[in-house]
């Protein structure tokens, strides 16, 4: 699963269970470089995967459209059809699809799942996430299953909340 949304999240489940990791919460899928033509990080690099987060995009909104622009302005203009909104879907749907090329290339997974509280935008343009999947997988290769969830902030809490209900009778 590759989440999108105030961060970068990824993780990896077998049979089932999720893989456990001891380094896992330390955001290991934050600085993937995905697009050499990116916007620059707070950590110097260009184009990684930080450019997949809200800040990030708003910020690469704010300067194509010449004005200050949150993140909620991008959407807006997003789901409403504004070129350069749409432009920037494109964008952000391609270096999605870098990233889950990626990922799958080395962890092999028999699907992926897209979500987090922006995944909204990857539904805007999945043929964009399939055109960045291509560039950096081999045309031999099986393509790739991903399905882009339906996010919900009770998820999120409830999962959270299983756990710690879990470790507390566990
Ligand atoms: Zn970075």
């Amino acid at each position: 699963m590759v989440t999108i949304g105030s961060g970068v999240g990824y993780s990896l489940s077998e049979n089932g269970r999720p893989v456990d990791y001891p380094d896992k919460s330390y955001g290991l899928a934050g600085h993937v470089p995905l697009d050499p033509e990116g916007p620059r990080c707070y950590a110097g690099h260009i184009g990684c995967s930080q450019c997949l987060t809200n800040d990030s995009l708003a910020e690469e909104y704010s300067t194509m459209i010449g004005h200050l622009a949150s993140f909620q302005q991008f959407a807006d203009d997003a789901m409403a059809g504004e070129a350069q909104a749409k432009q920037l879907v494109n964008k952000l749907c391609f270096r999605l699809g870098t990233l889950i090329a990626t990922a799958s290339n080395f962890a092999m997974p028999s699907k992926v799942l897209i979500s987090g509280e922006s995944s909204f935008l990857a539904r805007l343009n999945t043929e964009s996430i399939r055109n960045g999947i291509s560039w950096y997988r081999p045309s031999q290769a099986a393509k790739i299953d991903f399905e882009i969830l339906d996010f919900d902030w009770a998820d999120w809490a409830e999962a959270a909340a299983a756990r710690a209900i879990a470790r507390y009778i566990g």
